[in-house]
């Protein structure tokens, strides 16, 4: 392995929401598929220290890495991408920077000098990127700045950009600079102007970018890219097109037709004969796009509104649909919107429920009636974290006959806490970081719905919560036919759950869907999706009769 690393920054222009993560993640596909080692890490401009205290509606879904780091959505579409597992320093944030240099200067280390963004936050910017290319592990690492250049936050970014590439040279230090280019229906133009004055924000910096992505309603004319070159000081060939895509699984073929990768390892002085091995990914794409069937699950949460919330469930879902070559469509499902009147009619025809993690006590109620609904009427159940303490309470109170059982984060009196908290999280008075965070082991018991699915006994999967199921109630719940399928053996805490008299009733205390990748469909979203159709050809047959 090659120790020194080539390093590619990808900065974004003229608005938020370009899709630099889908970018960045098609690049590193194409770059994979030519046998390189590539990683990539996400920078975010903002103050917290990481998106861990954020609430949803802000930051959209929180992604969780092995190592118990709660990062940016990005890593979720990096690891989907290219089945690579990313850590805590994947994702770095403003907040972590200057915490790590101010901590430092409280502990004397900068020897009575004056502590300033020049140099020391940019040289603790540099470190973070430089720790991943000497690592040892990659041939490239590509570093993806949150926010939009022009913004205050980013200009320490791209101060540290500007000295890396002056300390290693340009085939060692690249950027790529996506932009938008706007499309005026009125005229009928696409217009490079916005592109233009972006890019002479980055040189006013400084940097001049080596390629521009260019998203784009429009196919770009030659013309256009040629004027575009002109006026951003660029090869014609090294200006490209980010076509809207009907799916983001389709951005690395869509770059590869643009030569992206070609360009890229030509500028980085890296080999780049032949074609990329992206036959597995063309497969994914084949079956993705010529499903056999539909299936309807809900998905029943409190954040529905934004969908980016529930970003890894829904691409777990696509995953484990395309290689069953099903088209799952998914039906949104309010969790404050639910209730005893509705709950018929919102999930009477749908083919199978997941309810999805959550904090706090906003929707609980709608989340156990849905619950009960699928349970009685045997549609495929799938609880993800506070969806499986949620089906827990459920079968407490309708099946146990403990009318008052709660979780403790809900009804800290309930006389029957079902779900508690966990001993070590009783001291705990910190937020961020402070749950049960990362990979953790998991016995699965044979023959139960889990074994079936991942058929092994030793799994890993990620958690973020801080309560459990209470072990004094198990008993009574494993007497009437609901068991634990999946423990943690160290800790004797309940990972899994599941109601055996139900075709599929299963509950898990971790995140599976942050496993789940384009080539590694996550078993549980497997078997959900498996059963959920089973349900749907019952239902045909039922009419049919
Ligand atoms: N709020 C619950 C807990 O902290 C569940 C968390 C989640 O769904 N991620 O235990």
């Amino acid at each position: 392995m090659a120790t020194s690393a080539k390093y590619i920054f990808v900065t974004g222009g003229v608005t938020s929401s370009l899709g630099k993560g889908i970018v960045s993640a098609s690049l590193a596909k194409l770059l994979q598929a030519r046998g390189y080692q590539v990683t990539i890490q996400k920078f975010d401009p903002y103050l917290n220290i990481d998106p861990g205290t954020m609430n949803p509606y802000e930051h959209g879904e929180v992604f969780v890495t092995d190592d118990g780091a709660e990062t940016d959505l990005d890593l979720g579409h990096y690891e989907r991408f290219l089945n690579i597992r990313t850590s805590r320093a994947n994702n770095v944030t403003t907040g972590r920077i200057y915490n790590n240099v101010i901590t430092r200067e409280r502990n004397g280390e900068y020897k009575g000098k004056t502590v300033q963004i020049i140099p020391h936050i940019t040289d603790e910017i540099k470190e973070n990127v430089k720790k991943l290319g000497e690592s040892g592990d990659y041939h490239i690492v590509i570093t993806e700045i949150g926010g939009t250049v022009g913004d205050i936050e980013s200009l320490p970014y791209i101060e540290a950009i500007r000295q890396m590439r002056y300390e290693m040279g340009a085939s060692n230090v690249i950027v790529i600079h996506l932009t938008l280019i706007p499309y005026l229906a009125t005229s009928g133009e696409l217009k490079t102007k916005p592109t233009q004055h972006s890019v002479k924000t980055l040189l006013e910096s400084g940097v001049q970018p080596d390629i521009l992505v260019c998203r784009t309603e429009h196919s770009l004319t030659k013309d256009i890219k040629a004027k575009i070159a002109l006026f951003c000081n660029l090869a014609p060939d090294a200006v490209m097109e980010s076509i809207d895509a009907e799916s983001i699984y389709d951005v690395p073929l869509l770059l590869r037709k643009e030569n992206l990768d070609t360009v890229v390892l030509g500028k980085l002085s890296l080999p780049a004969a032949g074609e990329p091995n992206l036959k597995s990914w063309k497969n994914f794409l084949t079956k993705l796009k010529n499903p056999q069937d539909k299936v309807t699950i809900a998905l029943c949460g409190k954040y529905v509104e934004l969908k980016d919330a529930y970003k890894s469930i829904s691409e777990a879902l696509v995953h484990a649909g395309a290689h069953q070559e099903l088209k799952v469509n998914i039906r949104w499902i309010h969790s404050e919107d639910i209730n005893e009147t509705n709950v018929e009619r919102m999930l009477a025809d749908v083919h199978g429920l997941l309810v999805a993690p959550g904090f706090g006590n906003r929707g609980i109620e709608g989340k156990i009636i849905s619950i009960k609904y699928a349970r009685e009427q045997k549609i495929p159940f799938f609880g993800i974290c506070l969806g499986m303490q949620c089906a827990v309470i459920e079968f407490a109170r309708n099946v146990l006959g403990l009318t008052k059982a709660h979780s403790i984060e809900f009804d800290a009196e309930t006389p029957d806490p079902v779900i508690n908290l966990m001993e070590n999280q009783k001291q705990v008075t910190q937020l961020g970081g402070t749950m049960r965070l990362g990979a953790y082991p998991c016995t699965v018991r044979k023959d139960t719905l889990a074994y079936e699915a991942y058929k092994k006994v030793n799994i890993r999967e990620r958690h973020r919560h801080r309560y459990e199921f209470n072990n004094a109630y198990m008993k009574r719940y494993e007497e009437a036919g609901f068991i634990a399928s999946g423990v943690n053996e160290e800790n004797n805490l309940v990972e899994i759950v599941e109601y055996k008299p139900h075709p599929f009733f299963i509950g898990a205390q971790f995140h599976p869907e942050l496993k789940s990748t384009v080539e590694k469909p996550h078993p549980l979203f497997m078997a959900f999706v498996q059963a959920s159709y089973q349900k749907k050809q019952d239902q045909r047959r039922n009419n049919n009769e």
